[in-house]
């Protein structure tokens, strides 16, 4: 696929305003596009009145079928900010098939001057590569999920199939282009895959008054109802959801193993999260930012004790140059991550630049794919190949290889940062406290520590191999990985990127650099190593034999701990089933590993975890919380169902059972 199939062509019209060339049609009215915008998709949705109504604590979700330049976003962000409770939370769910280049994206956002500060926030948050995919952007109490991909798909891509998780949307802005230049908008298809994601008695409005997409609506479950258009649109349309009338789905189209067989919780619960590592750190601040009194119970001396506790961590992925679910993860967590740490712990975030460097001929092949694969789309920002020369400029010393060049990552400071997202209103520490059991009681969790039992609405583990502890969580795969980083000295030569290979070194920081890191599988001991420093040495070596002669003459200190892994090395993220009945339910599987079996298993309600991050704890924990916290409040989830599914914690069991292994 080239560039051209999957951006939109916007030309510029003398009068400035954005027309797409791929539908020849405008993006806004030209007369007043933000009049419209008022006009026809928050006055004929009744967003004023109902956001002044709206409780406290309330979550309202408007869904959108194509983002364009962000126009009815920012003016419902404006509306938003001015007429909803303090403590409410606005979802904007949009899908864009041909998003805007930034230039163009910008562009057009200057015709907005009243709109700024939310453009220019959006702006920010744009994502450096319009994956297609799932993209979560915050703006304090407003949640973006981008979803980039066709309109139909990408709803697909958004649903869990189980109605109570789906069913989330208040309020709809169809804004397509008009029917007649763009009929793939205005499916019978996409209409069914909105009325699933309608919560009851859910709202929209269109610009449109065309016949196809009256019935279309109405044959979902739509009341719809002609109104006067704007300026010199005659009508447009608008309408609810009748109670009742929504047409039933598919029940399953696939076995439902990965479905609670409870509704969501909600927001505003009780959570407590059992570890303080920036899993743990990550699901707090998750929930607490959804409005949920959140605990949190570290059994060491503070947040960030176990293997989130080195001097410098690094903020690192690996892009894969072909779609798959490590892949897509790595890339989505990758940006999200970014964009985390610098609005919520700017200070511990050194977004100083880092260099994948293409030792071998096998990783400069594969850096070269992955970077065909990122030129398809113009103006990515993510990351971008650069030659030996250049490598050694951006790390100002002379390295022997190109590389792969990540000018928004670098390295943070794990245990400051885990404090900093620990440090919300909604949010308590219990340091030295060690969790022994769990007990779920009717719909409450009795969490049981060295210093006493409280009840919980729900409860995340996130202690990493910890979890094998409690016997509600035991039966999920993780291999504890040892691993010990080296410090020294810092070397004369200044390095002023963080620099990867099979390993990686660390800018200084008040005199000292941290490089490393081993890798032992299945060893959980914790003591520090001669024999891993000089492994560490050699690893330095491949990166720059210069700075590994100079340091091997140095004192070497260094910290070791155990991260968690999976063994298909994605993290394990979601709500945790009944482990005998989900072996029951699907025993047919151990028969044919591809049977459809319509029901859903039993999963312990309340009970979630976020384990299993290896050693790319920072890039993976922001993302994957988000996604823990989804499944609890049942909102739209940060990422698409394949990476739902990647992710859940069942996975293993259910795979398991199709390799006819109990
Ligand atoms: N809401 C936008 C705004 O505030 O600027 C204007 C939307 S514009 C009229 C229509 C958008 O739908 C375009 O950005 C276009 O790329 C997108 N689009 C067209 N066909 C699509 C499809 N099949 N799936 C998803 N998006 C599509």
């Amino acid at each position: 696929m080239n560039s051209d199939d999957r951006q939109a062509q916007v030309e510029w019209r003398q009068d400035s305003q954005p027309v797409s060339r791929t539908f020849g049609d405008v993006y806004f009215s030209s007369a007043s596009g933000l009049a419209e915008t008022r006009y026809v998709f928050l006055q004929q949705n009744d967003l004023p009145a109902r956001w002044r109504s709206l409780a406290g604590g309330a979550t309202f979700t408007i869904g959108e079928t194509g983002f364009g330049t962000g126009l009815n976003f920012l003016a419902a962000c404006a509306l938003w900010h001015e007429t909803a409770p303090a403590d409410a939370r606005l979802h904007f769910v949009s899908v864009e098939k041909y998003p805007l280049h930034p230039r163009d994206l910008d562009r057009a956002l200057d015709l907005w001057p009243q709109l700024q500060e939310y453009a220019d926030r959006l702006r920010e948050q744009y994502p450096p590569l319009l994956a297609p995919g799932v993209h979560r952007l915050h703006f304090d109490s407003i949640s973006l999920t981008l979803v980039i991909g066709d309109a139909s798909a990408a709803f697909v891509a958004l649903r869990t199939e189980h109605p109570a998780y789906d069913a989330s949307v208040d309020a709809w802005f169809l804004d397509g282009f008009a029917p007649a230049k763009n009929p793939a908008m205005w499916t019978p298809e996409l209409f069914r895959q909105i009325a699933e994601l309608s919560k009851p008695g859910a709202s929209f409005a269109t610009f449109t008054s065309a016949g196809s997409v009256k019935r279309g609506l109405q044959d979902t479950g739509f009341a719809v109802q002609k109104v006067a258009g704007f300026g010199r649109k005659r009508d447009m349309l608008r309408g609810q959801l009748k109670a009742g009338e929504k047409p039933p789905g598919e029940p399953f189209s696939n076995t439902p193993w990965h479905q609670p067989d409870y509704p969501p919780l909600g927001s505003g619960i009780k959570v407590a999260v059992v570890g303080a590592g920036i899993a743990g750190a990550a699901c707090a601040r998750a929930l607490a930012e959804r409005g949920c009194r959140v605990e949190v119970f570290e059994c060491g001396p503070q947040p960030g004790h176990g293997a989130s506790g080195n001097e410098q961590g690094i903020l690192y992925a690996k892009l894969s140059p072909q779609p798959g679910p490590n892949g897509d993860f790595n890339l989505h967590a990758l940006m999200f991550a970014q964009r985390y740490y610098r609005d919520r712990c700017p200070t511990a975030l050194h977004s100083c630049g880092l260099l994948q460097l293409g030792r071998s001929d096998r990783e400069q092949i594969l850096q070269r794919q992955v970077a065909e694969r990122l030129a398809a789309y113009r103006g990515q920002t993510l990351a971008r190949p650069v030659s030996t020369l250049e490598a050694s400029a951006l790390a100002g010393i002379e390295l022997g290889c190109p590389g792969l060049f990540f000018p928004k990552c670098g390295w943070l400071q794990p245990r400051i940062l885990c404090g900093q997202l620990l440090q919300h209103d909604k949010v308590r520490v219990h340091c030295n406290t060690s969790v022994q059991s769990l007990a779920q009681s009717g719909d409450t969790w009795n969490l049981e520590t060295d210093q006493g039992t409280s009840g919980w609405d729900a409860v995340i583990v996130c202690s990493a191999t910890g979890l094998r502890q409690l016997h509600q969580t035991a039966p999920l795969p993780l291999q504890p990985i040892r691993g010990q980083v080296s410090i020294a000295d810092a070397a004369a030569a200044e390095v002023h990127i963080v620099l990867c290979a099979d390993g990686y070194l660390t800018p200084a920081y008040r005199g000292r650099q941290s490089f490393g890191a081993t890798f032992k599988l299945k060893d959980s001991s914790t003591d520090l190593r001669q024999t891993e420093h000089g492994e560490n040495l050699a690893v330095l070596k491949g990166l720059h034999p210069d700075l590994a002669t100079e340091l091997t003459g140095r004192e070497v200190t260094g910290r070791a701990a155990v991260r968690a892994a999976t063994p298909d090395y994605l993290p394990i993220a979601g709500p945790v089933p009944d482990w005998e009945a989900l072996a029951e339910t699907y025993a047919h599987l151990r028969q044919n590993r591809k049977a459809l079996i319509p029901t859903r298993t039993h999963y312990q309600r309340g009970l979630f975890v976020l384990a299993g991050l290896g050693s790319r704890g920072f890039t993976y924990a922001p993302l994957a919380a988000e996604l823990v916290a989804a499944w609890i409040d049942g909102g739209a989830p940060p990422v698409d169902s394949a990476l739902v599914k990647a992710l859940h914690p069942a996975r293993f069991a259910v795979r398991a059972l199709g390799r006819h292994r109990s």
